[in-house]
């Protein structure tokens, strides 16, 4: 890999045969205005369509554009990952083929980043050319997961940004592999800004995003994010252990006051009982279960940004190098 690369925009491609060559025409030009060194780094996810082909013919007389050529769809947080592995420069910008995200975008980015910023992400105050459907799903999808989880994942914002060279470094060091890329950049910290923008309409081309897909990612977010839905089991259950208590108190109290017990009443005290107890227990072992998730998953304990009045000899000592 060429050393002292300024910057690396990373570019997940899947079926993009009708938007690549003007998103390659875009980013070179933005690039060009900054008058640094860069590389182009696109990430072919197993598309099925010309995507190579074409990608491979614009690396041949441009050197500075790169391609990484997956052997199937292995997914879009999937490549976005590789092109972090395989770029080399100072910055790290990912960006989507479809000119969603305007290239241009980029110099604001750099100009954060250069005034100290580590992470630039780009918020959408407002989406075009796109269904009722995903905007509605994706503005509560955003806000449930902000809510759920105590890591600061600001609301509309995917994957597009600039990543600092020390962030795309922790991030690499994390092994897991249902990622949510954006979450886990939350997650590392450092000093993070944003910059509003107006989502485009595609600039060729259909969404390669099915709902089965949007459903995955989804998913992921919150299961990596997040122990809340688990935490609603234990305190479910206790509720329901609760009141049955209480219910199964209230048909004794009656009985011993003499009163004809009501057997049905001791039944529905018992089964609310017996279903808090469960559902409990259901939750213990979910607790259990996140515990072992947050040791698979290998992230690490915590993230040094700098130390001060040490030698290097104790830096090292303390794995930070
Ligand atoms: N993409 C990918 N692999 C996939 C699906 C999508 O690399 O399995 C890429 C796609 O080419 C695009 C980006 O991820 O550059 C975002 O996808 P898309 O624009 O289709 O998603 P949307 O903007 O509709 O949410
Ligand atoms: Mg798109």
């Amino acid at each position: 890999m060429s050393a002292n690369i300024r910057f690396s925009i990373v570019v997940p491609v899947y079926n993009e045969e009708a938007v690549i060559q003007e998103t390659y025409r875009r980013l070179r030009s933005v690039m060009d205005l900054t008058a640094e060194s860069y590389e182009l780094l696109f990430v072919n996810d197993g598309s099925k369509d010309r995507t190579s082909v074409i990608l491979q013919s614009i690396a041949l007389t441009d050197p500075r554009v790169k391609l990484i050529d997956f052997s199937r769809n292995f997914g879009h947080q999937v490549a976005i990952t590789a092109g972090m592995d395989y770029a080399s420069g100072a910055a790290v910008v990912v960006i989507d083929a479809d000119l969603q995200d305007p290239p241009e975008l980029i110099l604001e980015m750099i100009a954060k980043w250069e005034s100290g910023y580590d992470v630039v992400y780009a918020k959408r105050i407002e989406r075009q050319g796109e269904t009722f459907f995903k905007k509605m799903t994706a503005k509560l999808y955003y806000r449930l997961l902000r809510a759920s989880t105590d890591i600061d994942i600001p609301v509309d914002t995917g994957d597009f940004r600039l990543l600092d060279r020390k962030v795309v470094d922790e991030l690499k060091k994390m092994p897991e592999r249902n990622r949510y890329v954006r979450g886990l950049v939350s997650w590392v910290g450092f000093r993070q800004t944003a910059i509003e923008y107006v989502r485009q309409e595609r600039f060729a081309g259909e969404s390669k995003y099915p709902f089965k897909k949007m459903l995955k990612l989804s998913l992921d977010g919150l299961t990596s994010f997040s122990n809340k839905p688990i935490k609603l089991a234990v305190s479910g259950g206790t509720v329901l252990f609760a009141a049955g208590f209480l219910y199964l108190l209230a048909d004794s109290i009656v009985s011993i006051a003499g009163r004809a017990a009501n057997g049905l009443n001791y039944i529905a005290a018992l089964q609310l009982l017996l279903a808090g107890i469960v559902l409990g227990a259901v939750g213990l072992v979910g607790e259990y279960v996140t515990r072992i998730l947050d040791e698979a998953r290998g992230r690490p304990l915590y993230i040094v940004r700098a130390c001060y009045g040490m030698g290097k000899q104790e830096r090292r000592a303390s794995r930070i190098v």
